[in-house]
């Protein structure tokens, strides 16, 4: 017996319809690439989105057809985002911090027609234009006005022109929800960068599983600052997220130092916000260095990298900021867990709390997961055994685009790379990254915990841990240490820091101090090449 429910494709473009017509009002400020404030609102995003939708029609844009934007947390790239999406075409994010040579790989694989880019990109399309000959046009998302008079792009469009010549009469069209909405590649470190391919489905299923409250908790009552990046893993699903629930979105542009972001949480009294560590390592230091209060910030979500618990910590009693700490991956669309309290842990002194909400978290309900054994047996959750991560779910990939890689699953699961443990409760701790994972005499060093204990100490600001040869225990932790501004420490004081915070024989053998972290395109630490700059490192 079917069920008599009616079937209506869950789309894209019924995210913003919903958002033009119940918080038609709620307001979308951007700080823009030019340098000013703009403000307006759902239902004009949405008229303009139209006009966008329209204007890809006429510049032959066809349904499955890939567009890519190269740009900054902005109400443009919001617009590309429906307009795109909805219209059936598929929106292929690029992530300007790649490496050129990337950058054209991605545009050639994805077979991009169209490239929309913000202004402050323009020397970077001038320079791969001739390696992407398949792109039809490249459009500047400005005004006539901030366009250059002369580009080397023979075929470079104007934005505001394009949407100008367009009426906002459109009708979003209807098709399969499985159909693909927008591309993103994983960053590649080794080899050729792979692309998650999302879905209609995916992408809305993953929006109301993240909104819910020991999700990403967003409501129509938040004033939402995505930090973290449109041209990468979504910004999170903000971009979907806020205007389901009818947040009032804030968008940064290019202007993400501390100064910058906190002027933007005050002026625009931002509630709940999003980033990588690093991200609030520098707001954090701008605020604690001018004596600093936030008046509105109540709550944020930090991921991409484990937080450290010393700047939860802060943030928690210093700020008064609540943080959840969540887990994910482009190829999850990316938000797999994120960790909230239970009711049992109400009664909890502080700092118990506190190494709760230091773990991963819960899955949101739509994943699961479980953690495997190098011959794939699945181990307790008992919150010590650490294993390979494995994950299944509606938005988590099947297989790379166009293939790449071949078969992906391993009876049905995704192998995250990851590797973790699980707790009675359900709640998942990173121990590392599979490839950064210290084996020392046969057994595992997680480098993770190292780090947390070393950015516990007043005077680090970064710490990483990676494994060196060793010609006893093959590899030993070397801990990599970038200084707090005006602070000192030695490496025995840092070394004895280390007792009885972790076993003793996972204390670093020794600890370098350097002047910065290598970081990747998305803001975490290259511990590759910091393994390749300390490969000959010799041990104490
Ligand atoms: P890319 O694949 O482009 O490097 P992703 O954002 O997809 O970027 O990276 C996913 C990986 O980031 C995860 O597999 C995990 O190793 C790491 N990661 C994400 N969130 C956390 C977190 N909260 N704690 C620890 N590691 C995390």
């Amino acid at each position: 017996l079917m069920g008599q429910m009616m079937e209506k494709p869950m789309l894209i473009s019924s995210i913003i319809e919903h958002a033009d017509r119940y918080f038609g009002t709620s307001e979308i400020v951007s700080r823009r690439v030019e340098g000013d404030i703009h403000r307006y609102n759902y239902s004009q995003c949405h008229q303009r989105s139209k006009q966008l939708a329209n204007a890809l029609t006429q510049l032959g844009v066809k349904l499955g057809d890939r567009v890519a934007t190269i740009a900054w947390n902005g109400y443009r790239h919001l617009e590309a985002y429906y307009a795109v999406s909805g219209s059936g075409a598929v929106l292929h994010t690029i992530n300007p911090r790649l490496h050129p040579e990337q950058i054209v790989y991605m545009i050639n694989h994805a077979e991009d027609q169209y490239l929309f880019f913000d202004i402050t990109f323009l020397p970077i399309v001038e320079g791969i234009a001739a390696h992407c000959p398949r792109v039809k046009g490249f459009v500047m998302m400005c005004d006539r006005s901030h366009m250059p008079a002369d580009s080397k792009l023979s075929n470079l469009l104007c934005y505001e022109e394009l949407l100008a010549a367009q009426s906002s009469d459109y009708h979003w069209p209807l098709f399969d929800e499985n159909s693909a909405s927008s591309l993103c590649y994983t960053s590649g470190t080794t080899g050729h960068p792979k692309g998650a391919l999302y879905s209609h489905r995916s992408t809305i299923l993953h929006s109301y599983a993240s909104a819910m409250p020991d999700g990403l908790n967003v409501s129509a009552r938040d004033t939402v600052l995505p930090v973290v990046p449109m041209f990468h893993v979504n910004a999170w699903g903000l971009p979907y997220s806020a205007p389901l629930t009818g947040a009032k979105l804030v968008f940064p542009g290019p202007f993400l130092d501390g100064k910058s972001l906190y002027e933007l949480f005050e002026q625009e009294q931002v509630t709940f916000s999003a980033g990588v560590p690093t991200v609030w390592l520098g707001l954090l230091n701008h605020v604690s260095q001018h004596g600093l209060r936030f008046s509105s910030f109540k709550r944020t979500v930090i991921g991409g990298s484990a937080c450290p618990p010393a700047m939860m910590h802060t943030l928690r009693h210093t700020y008064g900021v609540e943080v959840v700490h969540a887990w994910g991956m482009t190829e999850m669309s990316p938000l797999g867990t994120s960790c909230t309290l239970l009711a049992k842990h109400a009664g909890l002194p502080e700092s118990e709390k506190e190494a709760v909400l230091t773990k991963q978290g819960h899955v949101l309900y739509g994943v699961e997961m479980k953690i495997v054994d190098d011959a794939g047996e699945e181990l307790a959750w008992d919150g010590k055994t650490y294993g390979n991560l494995m994950v299944r779910g509606p938005w988590i990939i099947r297989s790379y685009y166009k293939a790449e890689g071949g078969n992906v699953l391993q009876d049905g699961w995704f192998a995250t790379g990851d590797v973790a443990t699980i707790d009675a409760d359900g709640f998942m701790q990173i121990t590392d990254r599979s490839k950064d994972v210290i084996k020392s005499g046969g057994e595992w060093i997680g480098s993770i915990d190292l780090e947390n204990v070393a950015m516990g100490h007043p005077a680090v600001m970064q710490a990483a841990c990676i494994g060196v040869f060793h010609p006893k225990w093959d590899e030993r932790p070397l801990l990599l240490v970038v200084k707090k501004q005006g602070t000192e420490v030695t490496k025995e004081e840092l070394l004895h820091f280390f007792e009885g915070k972790v076993a003793k024989w996972w204390i670093p053998d020794d600890i370098a101090f350097i002047e910065a972290l290598p970081l990747g395109a998305t803001g975490k630490i290259l511990k590759n090449k910091l393994r390749e700059q300390f490969k000959e490192h010799q041990l104490p």
